[in-house]
């Protein structure tokens, strides 16, 4: 399958910092987005680190006898899955040492979104409320479940999906990276086909924009426009957060 890829970061109308990261890599497959929180610009420095902790051992370079992927292993795909887990578990470790190092950091954390295309397959991995999408047959699906306090009573059905988008605590999270030290992120793998389009975002986006917006945008417009038209959509919906967007596009060879 081929790849490309298209990023946007916005700063938003009302933020002073830009507290999401993002990292893009068609050639190896991964692409991540983090939404930092934390006082004194410690979200950035927490989104950062995990940005590049998770490149630097999904590619290989750090931690080599952790990292070293059995390829031949016939639960390859469950492999990728433990190594996704393992790479978002040890940004957590860094982060959360970092905190320690320096007080002005205490309470630093960040949510994180991996999308790891191999071949046919993409693995997924996500903890917080950033979140993946998948544009398909014209049809959106959300991937990835928020790990927020507001999800887990729409799960317990005490409130539904449209009140949960406007509550006051509808950002809380229930673990992320760095404020918590260890942490369980959902993974997936799923078959990918010709056609795809996966968009991976922070809040920033799907606060101001909900996912029936979402779909009709990425039936609008070219792929190599979505991420911009995303971004400006979403300010001018109102949004008041940073806003990130990475979007992947699946074709044949
Ligand atoms: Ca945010």
């Amino acid at each position: 399958m081929k790849l490309e890829a298209y990023a946007r970061t916005d700063l938003g109308p009302v933020r002073e910092h830009n507290e999401d990261a993002f990292h893009v890599d068609v050639d190896a497959g991964i692409f991540i987005v983090a939404d930092g929180m934390g006082g004194h610009a410690s979200g950035e420095v927490a989104s950062a680190m995990a940005v590049e902790a998770i490149r630097e051992i999904l590619s290989g370079r750090a931690d080599p006898d952790e990292t070293r992927l059995e390829r031949a292993a016939p639960d390859t795909e469950e492999a990728m899955r433990e190594r996704l887990r393992y790479a978002t578990n040890q940004s957590s470790q860094r982060i959360r040492r970092a905190a320690i190092e320096n007080p002005a950091h205490t309470g630093m954390g960040t949510t994180v979104c991996v999308l790891l295309i191999e071949e046919e397959v993409a693995h997924l991995a996500h903890v917080g409320d950033s979140r993946i999408y998948l544009y398909r047959d014209q049809r959106l699906q959300r991937l990835t479940r928020d790990h927020t306090v507001v999800q887990q009573e729409v799960d317990a059905g005490r409130l539904t999906p449209k009140l949960a988008r406007i509550v006051p605590h509808k950002n809380i999270l229930t673990q992320s990276v760095g404020y918590h030290g260890s942490v369980e992120p959902d993974t997936s793998t799923r078959p990918i086909r010709p056609g795809d389009i996966f968009v991976i975002c922070s809040d920033g986006l799907t606060d101001p924009l909900d996912d029936e917006r979402i779909a009709q945008l990425c039936a609008q417009g070219p792929v190599d426009e979505l991420a911009e038209l995303l971004t400006s959509s979403a300010l001018s919906a109102g949004a008041d957060d940073n806003i990130t967007v990475v979007v992947v596009a699946v074709s044949d060879e």
